[in-house]
């Protein structure tokens, strides 16, 4: 049988009768950025993706979700400095999934799943779950896929993990993403004001925050490691992440 969880290739009444055997839908999103020299703009969006159908894949056996098509601009600003980054402000972005999310409920989806890619989202996301709790008839979950793993990050990668490092560079390219093998390079971030660490998703949070633009603390819009990263890499993440990921739409398929 095809394995049919794209929601945009399907017919209304696939979805009708989709919903009599699954009411768990999972909505990618990510960003349209700069991610340095060697890797294109679509990068947040198109791990989201891969990670969303992949997920699909593994959990078709039992259980039958689909993935709406991809958020693919997000939260960037602070990198409108670099060419080719599309960004939203932070309210139309938490409006987006907010409208998204009510959509899929008033059809009859009643486990959301956000799965993004760009950490520059993550407040707007969690204005968008605050403004639609209690307001929608279905639960809203958000995961930032380094979230899941930073244990596993922790024993491969080379520190810091922040911007088309180690990390991000290693799990694109093994997701088949274009990757400008020669292009990589090393930069590990500018220190912007005393008591403001590097930053570091793997760091504890700094002491004293600020905003910036990411031209301030990076020369090539990379802040990490890139010329560390393997596929090989990227697959221990990833198959940590995909674990994990499908443990949790197991579990609230349950509910
Ligand atoms: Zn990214």
């Amino acid at each position: 049988m095809e394995k049919q969880y794209l929601l945009a290739k399907m017919t209304c009444q696939e979805v009708e009768n989709r919903l009599k055997e699954c009411d768990i839908a999972l909505v990618p999103l990510g960003s349209t950025e700069q991610h340095g020299p060697a890797l294109p703009v679509d990068n947040d969006h198109y791990i989201a993706t891969e990670l969303a159908y992949r997920a699909a894949e593994m959990v078709w056996d039992s259980h039958k979700v689909v993935v709406t098509p991809t958020i693919a601009f997000g939260f960037s600003p602070h990198h409108m400095e670099f060419k080719g980054t599309i960004t939203l402000s932070e309210l139309t972005l938490s409006s987006l999934i907010a409208d998204v999310c009510h959509s899929l409920a008033q059809h009859g989806f009643r486990k959301i799943i956000l799965v993004n890619g760009h950490g520059g989202n993550e407040t707007a996301i969690q204005n968008a779950l605050h403004d639609l709790q209690g307001n929608i008839d279905a639960k809203v979950y958000s995961v930032s896929w380094w979230n899941l793993v930073t244990d596993k990050v922790k024993e491969v990668v080379t520190p810091p993990v922040y911007h088309a490092c180690d990390m991000e560079t290693s799990v694109a390219w093994y997701l088949g993403q274009r990757v400008l093998e020669d292009k990589r390079v090393d930069e590990p971030g500018k220190v912007l004001v005393p008591g403001f660490v590097i930053p570091d998703m793997l760091a504890p949070p700094p002491k004293v925050s600020t905003s910036y633009s990411m031209k301030e603390i990076t020369d090539s819009g990379v802040v990490g490691y890139s010329t560390k990263a393997t596929k090989e890499k990227g697959k221990f993440i990833i198959d940590a992440v995909l674990e994990r990921l499908t443990g949790f739409i197991r579990e609230i398929a349950k509910m």
